[in-house]
């Protein structure tokens, strides 16, 4: 087997080789420390069958060990700059192909019919650039994928946002739009130490798996997060507040809205930390016929 791209000495030395200096602005920090990413493929349980896709390769530290541990890994990068270090780096590995793209630009849909077409078992297993982990994780959901789930890591910050259960302070909208598609679980801690260069905040990996059907069934998928959204404007306010100030001619349908709560059993003064997914979905069907 191949010596392994992520340790220190030889990421240097492939840095140095091709006088590669880190874009802060493109989110570069690369992982030098093999057991960490051993583990992060590991909490993707992928199999010789497995397809695997990776965003921001880096210099391949982790398409390296997802390159041994599925059957095929494809991997979005945006930086030209690295790709005849990809090359370099992965050229011991068949089964992987990297693509020159901003993946929140990419048709990630097309690329997986074309890439994965004899491949059932799909995982995103990354280490996201942080300046847009949110917009990724969220273009992934959105899109109805067809993948298992997303390992990733991200800022410790965000992943606790996005496991948060209700009652919490770290609970928002980030937290239901993420719950809704899939079971979110921070799997990892992880330290500054294991990257180049270090981060300026704590770092954590999440498990995301996507579940069969959303979490609540809801009349309407973009009314249902018009509410949560607007539940969760100003946090220190009611819930009936914030969805009079928040949705659209709010402020006149204050009977409407008090109606609403009613029925789904929810009452007024609470605040929109402290209601279930559930209790979002029952409230978003009862308001959606008057909002339509
Ligand atoms: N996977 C490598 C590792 O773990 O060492 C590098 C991870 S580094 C945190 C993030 C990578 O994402 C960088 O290679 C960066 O160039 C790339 N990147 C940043 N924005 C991107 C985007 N919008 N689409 C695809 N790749 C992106």
């Amino acid at each position: 087997m191949d010596k392994d791209i992520a340790t220190p000495v030889r990421t240097r030395a492939i840095l140095e080789k091709y006088g590669f200096s880190f874009k802060k602005s493109l989110g570069q920090n690369f992982l030098i420390d093999t057991n960490i990413l051993k583990k992060i493929v590991s909490f993707a349980d992928l199999t010789d069958e497995s397809g695997a896709i990776e965003i921001g390769p880096g210099i391949g530290a982790l398409t390296e060990q997802l390159a041994r541990s599925s059957k095929k890994t494809v991997a979005f990068e945006i930086d030209q700059r690295l790709l005849p270090i990809l090359e370099d780096t992965l050229s011991p590995y068949s089964n992987v192909k990297v693509i020159h793209n901003d993946v929140l630009k990419a048709d990630v849909a097309e690329v997986i019919a074309a890439e994965f077409a004899d491949i059932s078992d799909l995982m995103v297993v990354a280490n996201l650039p942080y300046y847009v982990t949110t917009p990724i994780i969220m273009k992934l959901l959105e899109e109805h994928l067809p993948i298992r789930g997303i390992v990733c890591m991200l800022q410790k910050e965000v992943a606790d946002r996005i496991s948060a259960k209700p009652g919490t302070k770290d609970y928002g909208s980030l937290s239901i739009a993420v719950q809704y598609y899939t079971e979110a679980e921070t799997v990892m801690i992880v330290p500054k130490t294991v990257f180049v260069p270090q981060p300026n905040v704590d770092s954590a990996v999440i498990r995301l798996t996507r579940r069969e059907n959303p979490a609540v069934q809801v009349k309407d998928e973009n009314f249902f997060f018009q509410v949560t959204k607007a539940s969760f404007a100003q946090r220190r306010k009611t819930l009936l507040n914030n969805l009079t100030s928040g949705l659209p001619d709010g402020k006149q349908k204050k009977e409407e809205i008090l109606a609403a709560l009613a029925a789904s059993g929810i009452e007024p003064s609470r605040r929109g930390e402290t209601l279930s997914l559930e209790e979002f979905g029952r409230l978003s069907d009862e308001l959606y016929a008057y909002f339509q």
